[in-house]
């Protein structure tokens, strides 16, 4: 067999990705390798959500051109959202790439290696396509949890965001694809599955029938054998009392929610095109921590975005503040060509968004570990899915709020269980626990 590498940067869709054309191409015979000396196609799977993401993917080409100088015969390919971005710049600065493809293309992957390597010429695919449900996996992917994509695009057009340029107009799969996707992958051994979108609580606009995430939930919470529905990003401006209602009622979509804040002021976040206000915000927080009070709450956060000023960043920590986020990725915004808030003006300099990212991240990580203090004490629910990376005679896994835990499974416990353990430690990135002693599991406060 052909030996396929695949280098992969980005978000969870990218990650997806990756494993949807490993497991295309392993029907056309490529075998995965670790070793990209030894590969003969080696794939870079891009994101272009941050310069920095970007210059690193272009000396990763800079490198693979050395390799293929060695090795004339290997295949050198670009997807992600790179490739649907910068293709012209992809040519010119790394001539040594064969293949260039976007998402769209993803379900062809298997002919255009054949074309590059048939004709011996550069392959350029990065249109649009019809929205095609991939559910190849490689063999020896996790086998316990997956990511599932239940709709493509987006058609936000935040100010300062690519992703509608590089994955295109918003489109939802079908239900019954998703649910027959979900029914395999738990055949196989998952348990626990992520859906995937850019806004995922917008799942459904276009269907006929009509349909929704809540409606989503409720049919993947009659497939046998699946334990837990998480699912990923959602934008405060579709969040309706109805997913809400469903985030609370159905059973196995766990107690975590990821909500991108991006800022605390109006102002600003009317120049982002997000949507809502910072009052909606609270709302939603308020109406979200009144349904499920265990609520584990995530957010997104970007500092120096055009224009913020001082009072701008003091009203996203008051709000940060007052929202008490159990965790949060901070962003220094990045000014990425092609989009409207790349030529605004008041552009923040360097040094300011240096100091307002350190004070917000200093802010979130505080906020973040008194929120985790709560969880002292308290037993939680548990799925195990491997062995602590200091500790290998302790078990690991992560709570249904997406926290890790690490405790000592008194050889009795295995990977793909599923267990109580009582929290006696918090640190700052896990929490340590001990297992709950047979016959006691129903003592379990905290899921
Ligand atoms: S909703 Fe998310 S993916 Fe869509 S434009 Fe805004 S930031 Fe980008």
């Amino acid at each position: 067999m052909a030996k396929l590498h695949l280098i992969t940067y980005g978000c969870q869709m990218n990650e997806y990705d990756s494993e949807r054309v490993a497991g295309l191409l392993r029907a056309e015979r490529w075998e995965l390798t670790d070793d990209e000396r030894e590969a003969d196609l080696i794939i870079v799977n891009t994101c272009a959500i941050r310069e920095k993401a970007e210059d690193k993917v272009f000396s990763t080409l800079g490198q693979l051109r050395t390799l293929k100088a060695k090795k004339p015969g290997l295949v050198i390919g670009v997807m992600g959202c790179m490739a649907q971005l910068r293709q012209d710049e992809i040519q010119r600065r790394a001539p040594a790439v064969d293949l260039v493809f976007g998402s769209p293309a993803i379900a062809r992957v298997g002919e255009l290696v054949d074309r590059v390597r048939r004709d011996r010429r550069q392959v350029m695919e990065t249109g649009e396509a019809p929205l095609v449900k991939i559910t190849a996996r490689p063999p020896g992917a996790s086998r316990l949890k997956a990511y599932v994509t239940v709709m493509e695009g987006c058609e936000k057009h935040c100010t300062f965001c690519v992703v509608p340029t590089t994955r295109g107009r918003e489109r939802s799969h079908p239900p019954a694809a998703i649910v027959a996707e979900v029914e395999g992958l738990v055949a196989e051994g998952v348990k626990e599955i992520t859906l995937l979108g850019q806004t995922v609580n917008a799942y459904g606009r276009g269907l006929t029938p009509r349909t929704d995430l809540a409606d989503l939930f409720e049919r993947l919470n009659d497939v046998d054998g699946l334990e837990r529905i998480r699912f990923t990003t959602s934008n405060p401006y579709n969040l309706t009392p109805r997913l809400i209602r469903a985030f609370r009622d159905v059973p196995k979509v766990c107690e975590w929610f990821h909500l991108p804040l991006q800022a605390g002021a109006n102002r600003v976040l009317e120049r982002m095109n997000r949507g809502y206000t910072r009052e909606r915000y609270l709302e939603l927080v308020a109406e979200l921590r009144d349904a499920v009070p265990d609520l584990s709450l995530t957010t997104d956060l970007i500092v120096g975005f055009p224009g913020e000023t001082a009072e701008d960043f003091a009203a996203t920590l008051d709000l940060v503040e007052r929202v008490a986020f159990d965790g949060a990725f901070v962003f220094r915004y990045s000014r990425r060509p092609g989009t409207p808030a790349a030529t605004m003006p008041d552009q923040v300099p360097d040094d300011v968004m240096s100091r307002r990212h350190a004070e917000l991240l200093a802010l979130t990580t505080r906020l973040a570990a008194e929120r985790a203090e709560r969880l002292r004490g308290r037993t939680v629910e548990v799925l195990v899915d491997g062995t602590s990376r200091k500790n290998a005679r302790e078990l690991t896994g992560r709570t249904r709020t997406h926290r890790v835990v690490n405790f000592d499974g008194q050889q009795r416990t295995r990977v793909g269980d599923l267990v109580e353990v009582t929290v006696t430690d918090v640190l700052p990135h896990s929490l340590r626990g001990t297992l709950v002693p047979r016959g006691q599991e129903a003592l379990c406060l905290s899921r």
